[in-house]
């Protein structure tokens, strides 16, 4: 017994860098203590930075279990990554504010902002050169989204946070004392004041359990009553800056016009009254700067649910609500635009068309469809970005270029079979046209930022202008027969490497994946995950007869029934398999970053 117990902690002490608790599955070395620990840490002291990799392991603290996944290389590398792991018993987390999918991600994403909030305080109190003394988790921004920073597990309330730790040193040499300070000073307190019931304020979480209950009760409502979207009265649109997402101060706050008020009564807040934007067309009209933009930007983001205070937090779109814009530039991949454009004199095939290099309205033309072909509920458009010529073809300039002359059917002429044939509902902004009156349901004139229902008076004066005539094709359903060419992926899972930039793409392997103009993706940690799901894809290859929607609706049943774990590459073993750092993208979005990466070969 002790001579094992010896032969262990020398395996240790010699920072056997591969030296894990787990293997395939089995747990084949008894749990570490704290204190194991610490003596591991004092006899690597003053050593060469890679002592630290001997760290790597799980080690029993008094209310949770510690796990040291990712060892870092040396100070100046990215930091390492670790969890904590609280059993439910411990944390204590009533089952009421967790016990449906959306009370435990709004619980989830709490946590993670108490957990921060501790950890903030305390990074960089540990001293040393390049990253020592980093500690750090996810910083949630205005969205409510499912992270792996946090993981609350549904069947018995375990809870693990995962985040990062700049391991000390003095150039590079191991600060194990400074080690010392995080893990047995620092992190004890973050888990006592974020992770365990009795400590935080109760009645916070319960009141982020109310809010996330009343979303979702408002969410179901606009189904039942034929909803697009919901915009409760007193809610605050513009936000602070272009650079932060906080709410404007002093800002006037939202009003619904009589006519498009709806109530509801929520489980929580009870009574509440807003605008209800009906399914069909609804055109957003209005002068320069009186908040259309915003009104729609709003109606964009609120497929997410918000935190209290944000001042959206009662807005509720339906999350299969889709923005649409140009995007000049982008690659196309044999999308069927052919609703939108035809005979191009160029001859190529509009029903699988391809370039590398789309132009504004054949951009937004295959934005469309790809967005039907994920299942779109609803297009959001916005003037101030859409190509105008695959917008709207005025009167007179029908009249000079006939129909069979203009390779364009605009979107204004199949607005109305959109919503008839396919269900598919239309947020339209635009200022500058007076077409579209005629084929909207709904006309809502922003005035100084207070929406006014003007569909009677608009419709009035429409009527004396000579109508648009309309393409008489019954409006083709686009094919979505596209289909990954057969390759076989790749024998050694994770080689190809991925990088995200910010808010703006990915990267695979050489490849650049540009999602700057995919706008409703809200953090980039969804981009990070979009990024894992690419490479999941390209490693495991292609079968070379499912088509983009099959492949990608077979993803999604397994990111269904597993999680995060579904997408990270490489089996997961473990819960340190799973890195920290990612947000669970909408399918529209896992959508969107397929048809954008040029790398796939179809
Ligand atoms: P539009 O699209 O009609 O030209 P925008 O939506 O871009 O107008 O809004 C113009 C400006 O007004 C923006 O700077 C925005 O922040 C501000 N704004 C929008 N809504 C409000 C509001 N409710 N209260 C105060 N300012 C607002
Ligand atoms: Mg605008």
């Amino acid at each position: 017994m002790h001579l094992g117990a010896d032969a262990r902690k020398r395996e240790i002490y010699e920072g056997n860098p591969f030296l894990a608790d787990e293997r395939g599955g089995k747990k084949i070395l008894s749990m570490k203590t704290a204190e194991d620990l610490r003596q591991l840490l004092y006899s690597i002291d003053r050593k060469g930075y890679p002592a630290y990799k001997g760290t790597k392991g799980s080690y029993r603290f008094g209310k949770y279990v510690l796990y040291i996944d990712h060892v870092q290389g040396d100070p100046f590398a990215a930091p390492s990554k670790l969890h904590v792991e609280v059993s439910g018993k411990t944390a204590g987390f009533p089952e009421q504010l967790y016990d449906k999918k959306h009370k435990r991600i709004a619980l989830q994403d709490h946590l993670t902002r108490l957990f921060e909030e501790q950890a903030r305080k305390y990074s960089f109190q540990a001293k040393g050169s390049g990253k020592s003394g980093i500690l750090s988790v996810t910083r949630c921004g205005q969205e409510v989204l499912e992270r792996s920073a946090c993981a609350l597990n549904p069947a018995n309330g375990d809870i693990i946070v995962r985040f990062e730790a700049g391991f000390p040193a003095n150039g590079r040499t191991i600060n194990a004392r400074e080690l010392i300070k995080i893990l047995f000073d620092f992190l004890p307190e973050c888990v006592e004041k974020s992770l365990l019931y009795q400590n935080i304020n109760s009645a916070k979480a319960q009141r982020v359990m109310e809010l996330s209950e009343d979303q979702e009760f408002i969410r179901k409502e606009l189904s039942k009553r034929e909803l697009v979207a919901f915009v409760a009265d007193g809610s605050v649109l513009p936000r602070e800056s272009g650079i932060s997402q906080r709410p404007m101060k002093g800002a006037v706050a939202f009003a619904s016009p009589e006519s498009m008020r709806v109530t509801m009564n929520l489980p929580y807040k009870g009574e509440i009254s807003g605008m209800g934007i009906r399914k069909g067309i609804t055109l957003i009209v209005g002068g320069g700067y009186h908040g259309k933009s915003t009104l729609l930007k709003a109606l964009e983001m609120c497929v997410y649910p918000h935190i209290a205070g944000d001042g959206r937090e009662y807005i509720v779109t339906d999350a299969a609500a889709v923005k649409i814009r140009a995007e000049d530039g982008r690659s196309i991949k044999h999308t069927d635009i052919s609703m939108f454009i035809n005979d191009l004199p160029n001859k190529k095939d509009t029903k699988a068309f391809y370039t590398e290099d789309a132009s504004g309205s054949t951009s937004q033309a295959a934005n469309v469809v790809e967005a039907m072909e994920a299942g779109a509920s609803a297009f959001f458009i916005d003037e101030d970005t859409s190509a105008t010529n695959f917008m709207v073809r005025d009167e007179l300039m029908q009249r000079v270029i006939h129909r069979d002359m203009e390779p364009i059917t605009p979107f204004i002429e199949r607005m109305g079979a959109i919503y008839e044939r396919f269900g598919i509902s239309t947020v339209l902004v635009a200022g500058s046209s007076g077409a579209y009156f005629q084929v909207a349901d709904k006309i809502v004139q922003m005035d100084r930022y207070v929406p006014r229902d003007i569909t009677e008076a608009a419709k009035e004066a429409a009527a004396e202008y000579p109508g648009l005539s309309y393409p008489q094709d019954g409006t083709p359903a686009p094919e979505y027969a596209r289909k990954p060419k057969k390759n076989p992926g790749v024998f050694h899972k994770g080689r190809i490497k991925i990088k995200t930039m910010g808010r703006d793409g990915v990267q695979l392997g050489h490849d650049t994946v540009d999602l700057r103009y995919v706008e409703q993706l809200a953090d980039s940690e969804q981009l990070t995950c979009l990024g894992y799901i690419l490479k999941l894809m390209e490693e495991d290859g292609f079968d070379g007869k499912k088509t983009v929607q099959e492949q990608i609706g077979s993803l999604l049943a397994q990111i269904e029934k597993k999680g995060f774990a579904a997408i990270v590459g490489k089996e997961v073993r473990n819960q340190g398999d799973i890195p920290g750092n990612l947000a669970m993208p909408r399918r529209e979005e896992i959508f969107a970053c397929m048809n954008r990466y040029r790398g796939l070969k179809l």
